[in-house]
């Protein structure tokens, strides 16, 4: 199921990187060796992106309906093949069967919700200053496609970028992470064995500065679309902005949820406990600020430490290297000052276990309230009212989820006004999107652009304005 070797894929055929070299990918549940992973260049990306380029001019000239027949048969064929999905995603990230096997169906809807689109796609009809003109938009596609993505869910994060774009036309270049190469590259067969023509949707394996930077830097690339950090969304904005490409940018968050002193506590402990620890806290929309209000907060916190003192396993960050930095990080904040409540040390002698980590007494402006972590650590904060709930959880270069736990329908509502991030949760955790629900935060958490929902064909198509004349005189 898994090859000893991941090569890249570049129209339709599997190809080793030009270099010759390849990348060691390690399991995260014991860091033992999985596969070695093509370490591509400039040489494979310039390949993709002139496959992609040649795929796109047939494929964009189909109807909307027919390539809406292939991401569907593409979702149904990966619905076929859940089981080996998830298993790959499994070896790749360490994270639990069940985890898993919720991504690969994420996956899946999201096929079928783009595939809805090759019956709708629908546009404008709208009025013009001078006599006896229509005006109407048509969907045209953007060309070639990158798609940069971080290795947290891997199939979704593919699936959000790759069903959307090969759906509006374009040729597309997956770039997807060295932590998580296997699932792409099947994925990249799966779409070839449900019918995509070879080179509509390219693989390019490798690391970030090797070979996505020049997929950002290629002038053949007309749409950068990036799911990552802030630092790395950072450089490859300032990249493809030189050439005054599209991008669009998915990048992290520092996600509060609010407790509130009306709050069903036992109902916000275990969404608290779910938001901040799923996935080893590797998700964009992970909890990791809990803003809890002062007459419950002694209440809450005895609470929360119960239950995170049940939790056996949140699984394994993805790399050794990631899970020294969060443990440097936390040992960061206590050396400053701050007060481990729960955990903040390695769980276990193999793999990359970090034990969920609960934290207090961290000043605003610590590193450890501002930065992202991306592993199971939450922060709490003690706010002296709801208004100053509101403004601990606007304290952030970030703005992607918010979730508020309320008895009160005046609250839930002040707080989706106030609150700054793209998605807004009331009495439960903070998490993401359905694929018919548009997704992307504010501030540092994205540039506006939205994934998923009908939101993500204005992302993977450009909008043309026609002015179509009909002249009396000439009927
Ligand atoms: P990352 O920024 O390290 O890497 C993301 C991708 O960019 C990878 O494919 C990587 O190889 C590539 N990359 C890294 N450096 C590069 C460079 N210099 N030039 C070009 N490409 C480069 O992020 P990660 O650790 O994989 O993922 C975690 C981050 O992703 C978190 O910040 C998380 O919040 C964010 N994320 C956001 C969303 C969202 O929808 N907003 C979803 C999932 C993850």
């Amino acid at each position: 199921m898994i090859p000893a070797e991941v090569p890249n894929l570049v129209a339709g055929e599997e190809r080793p990187p030009t270099s010759g070299a390849w990348l060691e990918k390690t399991r995260p549940a014991d860091g033992v060796d999985l596969c070695r992973v093509a370490r591509s260049g400039s040489a494979d990306v310039d390949a993709a992106v002139a496959a992609a380029r040649e795929a796109q001019v047939e494929w964009g000239a189909r109807t909307a309906v027919e390539r809406g027949d292939v991401v569907r048969a593409i979702a149904a064929l990966l619905r076929e093949r859940r089981e080996e999905a998830s298993e790959i995603v499994v070896a790749e990230t360490g994270k639990g069967i069940e985890l898993a096997r919720g991504e690969t169906d994420a996956a899946v809807e999201m096929g079928f919700f783009v595939a809805g689109e090759g019956r709708r796609s629908y546009g404008r009809t709208t009025t013009a200053s001078m006599p006896h003109r229509t005006v109407l938009t048509l969907r045209r596609p953007v060309g070639v496609a990158a798609l940069l993505i971080s290795f947290n869910t891997p199939l979704p994060n593919a699936a959000w970028k790759a069903f959307p774009s090969i759906f509006c036309g374009n040729g597309s270049v997956l770039k997807p992470s060295e932590h998580a190469p296997v699932s792409a590259w099947w994925l990249g067969r799966l779409c070839l064995e449900a019918g995509l023509p070879p080179g509509v949707l390219n693989v390019v394996q490798g690391l970030g500065p090797e070979a996505g930077m020049p997929l950002v830097d290629d002038t053949r690339v007309d749409l950068v679309s990036f799911t990552g950090s802030a630092a790395t969304g950072r450089l490859i904005a300032e990249a493809a902005g030189r050439r005054l490409a599209k991008t669009v940018m998915e990048l992290g968050g520092k996600n509060a949820l609010v407790v509130c002193d009306d709050a069903d506590l036992d109902r916000a402990v275990e969404w608290t406990v779910a938001s901040a620890f799923s996935n080893a806290g590797q998700r964009c929309a992970a909890a990791s600020r809990i803003v809890v209000m002062d007459t419950v907060y002694e209440d809450f916190r005895t609470r929360l430490l119960h239950a995170v003192g049940r939790v056996e396993t949140v699984g394994p960050v993805i790399s050794e290297e990631s899970m020294e930095r969060i443990l440097r990080a936390v040992e960061a904040a206590r050396a400053g000052g701050a007060t481990v409540l729960a955990g903040g040390a390695r769980a276990g002698d193999r793999g990359w276990y970090v034990a969920p980590t609960v934290v207090e007494g961290v000043a605003p402006d610590a590193p450890l309230s501002c930065e992202e972590l991306f592993g199971p650590v939450a922060v709490l904060y003690r706010a002296q009212s709801f208004a100053d709930a509101i403004v601990i959880a606007n304290d952030s270069p970030y703005g992607l989820t918010a979730a508020v736990h309320t008895a009160s329908i005046h609250r839930a509502m002040r707080f989706a006004d106030r609150v700054a991030a793209g998605v807004v949760v009331v009495n439960a955790g903070t998490h993401g999107s359905e694929p018919h629900m548009g997704f992307g935060g504010v501030r540092q958490s994205g540039t506006g652009w939205k994934e998923a929902g009908v939101e993500a064909l204005d992302v993977y198509s450009e909008t043309r304005y026609v002015n179509l004349v009909v002249d009396p005189a000439l009927t």
